[in-house]
């Protein structure tokens, strides 16, 4: 049975506006993929981890009859493609793609927790779900009201290409 996934891209190495743009390439190229949705991309203030450039975050929502494990290995698959290096947990990564929601899957093993155990506090996974679908839920609960009471709020805003500054830009 086709579900409706969403996934959720970041990126704070390299040129991150393009590799998003490839990944999301990568992924509605997939045979097994039809891409429904996409968000704008938001430019974001790191959350936890070392020091390290703003990101680039923004999510898709998918149609797939893919498994979850499947839709995992895909991420993981185009991870690979656009060279993610990371050196710490949570450090700067050219490509990070998370499986945030499989319909209303609930699913936990040593691979694949679904819902993303994170997302539902993490602003910059909420506010571009919400720019793309703003009736959007998880687990019960309206993805608005998620964002509005997540404490990295602040540091998401619309990414504007031609602005200047402190981008993830290396
Ligand atoms: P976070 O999970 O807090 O966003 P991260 O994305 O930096 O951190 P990774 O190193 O990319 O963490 O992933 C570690 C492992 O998490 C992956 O190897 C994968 O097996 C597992 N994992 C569990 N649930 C998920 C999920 N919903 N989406 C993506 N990976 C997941
Ligand atoms: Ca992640
Ligand atoms: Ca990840």
């Amino acid at each position: 049975m086709a579900e409706n996934v969403v996934l959720a891209l970041g990126s704070n190495l390299g040129d991150s506006a393009e590799t998003l743009a490839g990944a999301v390439r990568d992924i509605a190229d997939h045979p097994g993929i039809t891409l429904s949705r996409i968000s704008p991309v938001a430019q974001t203030k790191p959350v936890g981890g070392p020091e390290q450039p703003d990101y680039l975050n923004m999510v898709i929502e998918v149609v797939t009859e893919l498994s979850p494990l499947e839709v995992l290995d895909l991420c993981q698959d185009v991870e690979h493609r656009h060279h993610r290096v990371r050196e710490e947990r949570w450090g700067a990564r050219t490509l990070d793609v998370d499986v945030i929601v499989y319909g209303n899957l609930r699913h936990d093993d040593d691979r694949l927790t679904l819902p993303h155990p994170r997302a539902a506090e993490r602003a910059f996974v909420l506010e571009p779900w919400l720019w793309m679908d703003p009736d959007a839920h998880l687990l019960g609960q309206s993805v608005a009201e998620l964002a509005a009471q997540a404490s990295d709020r602040d540091g998401v805003r619309r990414y504007e290409p031609s602005a200047s500054g402190d981008t993830a830009e290396a």
